[in-house]
């Protein structure tokens, strides 16, 4: 299938994103105007270019906190929702778990509460403007400590809200070991709260085993480092323990892989571990979920129906009761099969 071809089908199919940054989402549009508020230099779309380029997940962090310094008014989060939309409708995106990560945001005066309700606000509107569902998972971070992390969970349970269905752990996995973040990871599970942490995506296996072990995650963000403990690969495969793939995020940040043609991933998927394809950040990284697609076919040796499968995985892992993965599942099934190329060879 050539490339034009590709784009157009997998476009046509249902997809969900389920390792995706909310804040990463932001254009490079909307992140100037921002910006530049407060240092016209971002006025100049070179340097809004610079801004987008890091050699290691610590420049990455930085770049990402940036952004998120620039947010001014409430009405800075209609303008992010709105290009998320954009991103997902372009995608072919009809179900997301979108991280949040509030502690910057509280750190610099916003209230918890204020934010949701214009994300809850904006998340009803998509839903039903486009058709497309969206649930928030609250990053309560490891950059800005335990007592912090603590206070996102308590905000949010406090906040109650079916829409907001998580905790994840991000930020810099190397400064803020899982073992740290037990006692909030245990608290979130005794309140039926999901879990979810990066691990294994800039610390080895180790740290997957912990977040498996001590924060009860439910599902791995990246887990790439896996690939160095064969039991590891094991235990994630008999378990079904989800991985939250996302390849283009791993070769900009540099740790385990260098080029897409190493990554792990063929890998993983051969040994029969759950792995699903996300984008983490598509404006930091430059990438569209259906690129990641193309990547997987192209560079790693994907066929069609292996990447029918990973669309399959997508949903399989999310947090969807089980009647509402059966219906896009079916969904999927139905679309490809209307929409695939009839005369497609491969
Ligand atoms: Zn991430």
């Amino acid at each position: 299938m050539d490339k034009k071809e590709f784009y157009k089908f997998f476009k046509k199919i249902p997809k969900a994103e389920i390792h995706l940054h909310s804040e990463g989402i932001i254009s490079k549009e909307t992140a100037g105007k921002m910006l530049s508020r407060k240092h016209p230099e971002f006025k100049n779309s070179e340097n809004i270019e610079n801004l987008f380029s890091y050699n290691n997940l610590k420049e990455f962090i930085k770049a990402f906190l940036l952004i998120q310094k620039s947010f001014e008014e409430l009405s800075d989060f209609k303008a992010l929702f709105n290009n998320i939309s954009t991103y997902l409708k372009r995608n072919g995106i009809v179900y997301t778990e979108l991280f949040f990560s509030p502690s910057l945001f509280v750190k610099n005066g916003w209230k918890f509460e204020n934010m949701m309700d214009v994300f809850l606000k904006k998340i009803k509107k998509i839903k039903r403007k486009e058709k497309i569902e969206i649930k928030i998972i609250i990053d309560v971070s490891r950059t800005f400590g335990v007592d912090n992390a603590m206070k996102n969970l308590d905000a949010l349970l406090k906040y109650k809200n079916k829409n907001i269905i998580g905790i994840g752990l991000g930020g810099d996995e190397l400064k803020g070991p899982a073992k740290d973040f037990a006692k909030i990871f245990t608290k979130a599970k005794d309140a039926g709260v999901h879990r979810v942490a990066h691990a294994g995506e800039d610390d080895g296996p180790q740290s997957v085993w912990d977040a498996i072990n001590l924060l009860y995650s439910e599902r791995i963000g990246h887990g790439i480092s896996s690939i160095q403990d064969e039991s590891l690969i094991e235990y994630l495969s008999k378990e079904q323990i989800p991985l939250e793939i996302c390849p283009t995020s791993n070769i900009f940040t540099k740790k385990y892989v260098q080029k897409i043609e190493d990554h792990p991933i063929k890998e993983f998927y051969k040994k029969g571990v759950l792995v699903t394809v996300n984008t983490d950040d598509p404006t930091f990284f430059n990438i569209n979920l259906i690129d990641e697609y193309w990547n997987l076919y192209t560079k790693l040796g994907f066929d069609l129906s292996d990447l029918k499968q990973i669309i399959i995985n997508g949903f399989k892992s999310s947090f969807l009761s089980k009647v509402k993965k059966e219906r896009y599942i079916k969904k999927v099934n139905c679309m490809w099969k209307k929409y695939l190329p009839k005369n497609n060879t491969e």
